[in-house]
């Protein structure tokens, strides 16, 4: 499990601020939620994270290495990623896909071995994907790829894990499966939720962003309050009473005079 630090984290793209001053840490073994509205900022914050966008200023910190003078490989063992990044225009079958998790692990010349092969196949089992093995990748439907995505993200075996919007696609019992996964690993994780009632169903703690700044931190309970969610997302909120004592909340759309009034 690792330590996850980002100080001062600012980004820019052609000029324009996307990321502006981002400081948050996850405690080994936490799950975080990153939540916010549409270009707020979460998959650039993201990717600067797991190394394919390089911020203009500040630092992530995974146990005590600054992961942008990692080498790649480097970072790899240490964080596994399962983002909507192009898949390339080759098609792989499933277990493939899932075998190239294990890359991080091999020196140049090496060949997967049984090891290999064997977590594949566990890993598999675990996103119930083991029957669609031989299957195309591309062949496959938005929902099964986000589970083979979540299969070679786990076969990597990394201690920190991100996720980019990864219940997208999925229906509702694989997308409480996937995030109850995810908290079971044990892992520390931080993804990018759109559904503010799994976030508070699954995540310890809450990280919301607007406009690239970060708006609340804290526990769903603390972050998720009617009044934070109808400003940052110009939306009614209203909590519902929720037998298992988790934060859900019902939306409700706002009258354009209302929204004008709470969103300014
Ligand atoms: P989110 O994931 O929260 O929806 P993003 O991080 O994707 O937000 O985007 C944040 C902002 O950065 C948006 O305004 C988006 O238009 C802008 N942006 C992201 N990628 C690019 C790009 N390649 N070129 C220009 N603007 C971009
Ligand atoms: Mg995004």
């Amino acid at each position: 499990m690792s330590h996850i630090q980002v100080d001062g984290l600012s980004a820019e793209i052609d000029g324009t601020p996307i990321l502006d001053g981002i400081d948050f840490n996850i405690p080994r073994g936490q799950f975080v939620g990153l939540v916010g509205p549409n270009g707020s900022g979460k998959s650039t914050l993201l990717r600067a994270i797991y190394r394919v966008f390089k911020p203009w200023a500040g630092r992530v910190v995974i146990d005590d290495e600054d992961v942008w003078r990692l080498a790649a490989k480097e970072a790899a063992l240490k964080t596994a990623v399962v983002a909507q990044e192009r898949m390339g225009e080759f098609d792989f079958s499933v277990a493939e896909l899932v075998l190239m998790g294990r890359t991080p692990h091999k020196g140049l010349f090496d060949s997967d071995n049984a090891e290999d092969h064997a977590i594949v196949d566990r890993c598999l089992e675990r996103v119930h994907m083991t029957e669609m093995r031989e299957r195309s990748f591309l062949s496959l439907s938005g929902g099964e790829k986000q589970r083979v995505l979540l299969a070679r993200a786990l076969a990597q075996q990394a201690r920190f894990l991100v996720l980019d919007e990864p219940t997208n696609h999925l229906d509702i019992r694989h997308q409480l499966d996937l995030l109850r996964q995810v908290r079971g690993l044990g892992v520390t994780a931080l993804a990018a939720l759109h559904d503010l009632n799994l976030a508070a169903r699954y995540c310890d703690r809450i990280v919301m962003i607007s406009q690239g700044s970060i708006v609340a931190d804290g526990t769903p309970d603390e972050v998720l309050t009617n009044e934070r969610i109808a400003r940052v997302y110009g939306v009614g909120a209203r909590r519902i009473p929720d037998p298992d004592g988790v934060p859900q909340i019902a939306f409700y759309p706002l009258d354009e005079a209302l929204t004008s009034e709470v969103v300014a």
